[in-house]
C-alpha cells in the first residue's frame, strides 16, 4: 500500500463538514437521500419534502448523469443544479450532486455543498486534482472495477492536493454474477473503515439495483460500521427517468429511517443530524 495520507497512521480521523451543521466521521450515522436524477420542479419538490420530513440529513440529486447510452435521459444540467440549490436552502439541507468533468466545476461550486465523483470517474486523476484545489467536501465513489487499494489511492490524490474533506462511498463492484446490478462489497467497506481515517458510506441503491434489497442492505451497512448511506428515493418510482427499479418510495424510506436507530443502537451509535443551533453558537 503506497497510500499514506488516507491511512490511520497519516493523521487524525477526518471529520467532513457537509454544511448546515451536518458532519460525517464523528461516529453518528448520516443519511443522504433523494432522486437519482432531478427531473422537474414538481418531482424534486416532492422528493425533497419526502426525505426531509422523514429525517434525511443531506439531499442528493443528479443534474449531469453518466448514462450508459447516449440516448438515455442525461439530466437537466444547470437548471437541475439551480432547483437542487433552492431546495437545499428552503429545507436547510446540504446538497450533493455528481460532477462529471473539470469543465463543470465552476457551476457545481456555485450550486452544491458537496461534490460527488461517480464510479466511472474514480480514476479521473485530473478531475481529482482540480477538486482538491476547490477544498469542497467530496463523496468519492468506488469504481466498479477498482480494488480497495486503487480506491484509497484515488482518495490519496485529493488529500495530496490539499483537500481532506473526503467521504468514501462503496457502491458495489462488478463480479462474475450478473444477477444483481452490482455486488455490494460490505466486507471491503469494513476493511477500508478499519484502515482509513476517512468516513466511509454505502450506496445500497446502485450496489443492488433492486428496490426490495435497499432497506436490508442499508441496515446491514449500519450494522457493519459504515458512517452513513446514500440512497435513491423517488415520489413515483414507476415514472422515474433514471434508475426507477432501485428507487425507494417515500414510505419505504420512512420505514428505513424508523428501523435505523435500533440497528445503530445495538452497536452504540445513533443517527446524526444538524448540530443544535445553541451548540453551534456556543462553539464560536
Ligand atoms: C449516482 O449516484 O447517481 C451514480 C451515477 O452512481 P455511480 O457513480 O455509483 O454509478
Ligand atoms: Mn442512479
Amino acid at each position: 500500500m503506497t497510500a499514506t495520507r488516507v491511512l490511520k497512521s497519516g493523521g487524525e480521523a477526518v471529520r467532513v463538514s457537509l454544511g448546515h451543521g451536518v458532519t460525517l466521521g464523528g461516529g453518528d450515522f448520516v443519511v443522504m437521500a433523494g432522486p437519482c436524477a432531478i427531473e422537474s420542479v414538481e418531482q424534486l419538490d416532492k422528493a425533497s419534502a419526502a426525505v426531509k420530513t422523514r429525517g434525511a440529513h443531506v439531499l442528493r440529486g443528479g443534474a449531469f448523469k453518466p448514462r450508459t447510452s447516449p440516448y438515455s435521459f442525461q439530466g437537466l444540467g444547470e437548471m437541475g443544479l439551480k432547483l437542487l440549490h433552492e431546495q437545499g436552502r428552503k429545507l436547510r439541507l446540504p446538497v450533493v450532486s455528481e460532477v462529471m468533468d473539470v469543465s463543470q466545476l465552476p457551476l457545481m461550486l456555485e450550486y452544491v455543498d458537496v461534490l460527488q465523483v461517480g464510479a466511472r470517474n474514480m480514476q479521473n486523476f485530473s478531475l481529482l486534482r482540480e477538486i482538491a484545489r476547490t477544498r469542497r467536501p467530496v463523496v468519492l465513489k468506488r469504481g466498479f472495477g477498482a480494488t480497495l487499494e486503487e480506491w484509497l489511492l484515488a482518495a490519496e490524490y485529493l488529500l495530496d492536493g490539499g483537500n481532506d474533506q473526503v467521504v468514501l462511498c462503496e457502491r458495489g463492484i462488478r463480479s462474475f454474477d450478473t444477477t444483481l446490478r452490482n455486488t455490494l462489497d460490505l466486507a471491503g467497506m469494513a476493511w477500508v473503515k478499519e484502515r482509513s481515517r476517512l468516513p466511509v458510506i454505502v450506496d445500497p441503491s446502485h450496489s443492488t439495483g433492486v428496490r426490495s434489497l435497499v432497506v436490508p442492505m442499508a441496515l446491514a451497512a449500519a450494522a457493519a460500521g459504515a458512517d452513513g448511506v446514500l440512497i435513491e428515493v423517488h415520489p413515483t418510482p414507476d415514472t422515474a427517468l433514471c434508475d426507477g427499479p432501485q428507487a425507494l418510495t417515500p414510505e419505504l424510506f420512512g420505514s428505513l429511517m424508523q428501523t435505523l436507530p435500533a440497528v445503530l443502537g445495538a452497536t452504540g451509535r445513533k443517527l446524526g443530524g444538524a448540530e443544535p443551533l445553541a451548540a453551534v453558537g456556543g462553539a464560536r
